[in-house]
């Protein structure tokens, strides 16, 4: 889960990584009193979860409270890369000295964390990367071992960190560090870290990706997820208790297990097609289940076709027949069907559905044959 800049500048704030006082608001009336309470100037910032806002004019200083009014009036409801702007967080204004990039994420290949620090921030990483590869000081950490202080020191001096900033820096990074590690996140990233002409560093941003593996120890992240702005199908399907992703495509995908939902996918692709969504029933398709993922694919327009593809294990093909009978009584279905089941008990599946097949409701002896007949009438 990715917080917004807001949320994850709480989150830092737990770990006493200083950032700017502030609050997060969706009116216009309250961005004023923030901004009257916190004192001028300060800085109107969109709240979207994606990078750039600055440059797309999500991001404005105001000296007082009539540029406060204008600037959250713009900024609420702009529509940033696609993201539309619901939430506005207003923070004292910081004078900059430098900016710098700092983070941790993941190095999976290796099995280690990965620091990078660079003293050239507040530009896209990315970018640095490209043109100046030498600007980033990376850092792998042992798991086990952890980021001790002296380690830290000694990074921020190779990444070439002004020196008034670089004892600020150091401890601002052993807590990053902790709270990349024990906060659980996938990535913890400031984008700039300021040093102010008072000689201060703190995060002016914040970007922060949560490893939704670790909720159950994270009672305090529901909180983050009610202003999640989440696909409405992807929202309807967690209500109904389903493992389901919403893609771009016209063909809407049912299958059991998560290793055959993304093998359908591909099918769906190699035969010129495109999946609408990932969905794992898991292993028992009752006829509960079928009708609420029918449902939820039914939910979506750009649905063409339906791929239902079942290979039978400890699921029997017999029940997920009856299962999509039952589901059919209960909810109307505007796209065609294509089944393809196999596996434990399929004759006696297959033999259920017989007096039921149409031009809305049709099965297909193999995958590759189901994919074809579904990705056809998807683009028909
Ligand atoms: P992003 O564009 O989405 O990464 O948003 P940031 O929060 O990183 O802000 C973008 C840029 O706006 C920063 O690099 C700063 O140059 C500028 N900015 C943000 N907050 C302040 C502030 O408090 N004072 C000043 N002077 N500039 C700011
Ligand atoms: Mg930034």
């Amino acid at each position: 889960m990715d917080l917004f800049e807001y949320q994850g500048k709480q989150y830092f704030a737990r770990y006493d990584i200083p950032v700017s006082p502030g609050d997060a608001t969706d009116s216009v009336d309250e961005a004023v009193a923030i901004a009257d309470r916190i004192g001028y100037p300060v800085v109107v910032k969109a709240q979207v979860k994606v990078g750039g806002r600055g440059k797309a004019g999500g991001i404005q200083l105001a000296d007082n409270a009539e540029e406060v009014r204008k600037h959250a009036t713009n900024i609420l409801g702009m529509d940033i890369k696609g993201h539309t702007v619901h939430i506005i967080w207003i923070e004292r204004s910081s004078d900059i000295k430098k900016e710098y990039y700092a983070s941790f994420t993941l190095d999976r290949p290796n099995k280690k964390h990965l620091g990078m620090l660079s003293a050239q921030g507040g530009v896209e990483i990315e970018v640095v990367a490209e043109e100046d590869p030498t600007a980033i000081s990376l850092l792998s950490i042992d798991p086990i071992k952890g980021l001790d202080l002296a380690t830290a020191q000694q990074w921020v001096k190779d990444a070439k960190l002004d020196d008034e900033a670089q004892a600020q820096a150091a401890e601002l990074l052993v807590k990053l560090y902790r709270c990349y590690t024990e906060g659980d996140c996938d990535l913890a990233e400031i984008n700039p870290l300021i040093l102010t002409p008072q000689g201060n560093v703190h995060a002016l941003d914040a970007k922060v990706t949560l490893d939704e593996n670790a909720s159950f120890r994270h009672p305090e992240w529901e909180a983050f997820r009610a202003n999640e702005t989440e696909d409405p199908r992807e929202k309807m399907a967690k209500e109904k208790g389903l493992n389901y992703i919403g893609l771009d495509g016209t063909v809407g995908i049912i299958a059991n297990g998560a290793g055959l939902a993304m093998s359908t996918l591909d099918v769906v692709n190699q035969v010129g097609g495109t999946a609408a969504n990932f969905l794992d029933i898991g292993g028992g398709a009752n006829a509960d289940v079928m009708a609420a993922a029918l449902e939820v694919i039914n939910a979506d327009p750009k649905v063409k076709a339906i791929f239902v593809n079942i290979f039978g294990g400890i699921t029997r093909v017999d029940e997920v027949a009856k299962g999509v009978l039952g589901a059919l009584e209960k909810v109307t279905i505007n796209s065609p069907i294509v089944l393809r089941l196999d596996g434990t008990n399929a004759i006696e599946g297959r033999a259920i559905l017989a007096p039921h097949l149409n031009e809305k409701l049709i099965t297909e002896p193999t995958m590759l044959d189901a994919a074809r007949r579904a990705v056809g009438l998807a683009n028909a």
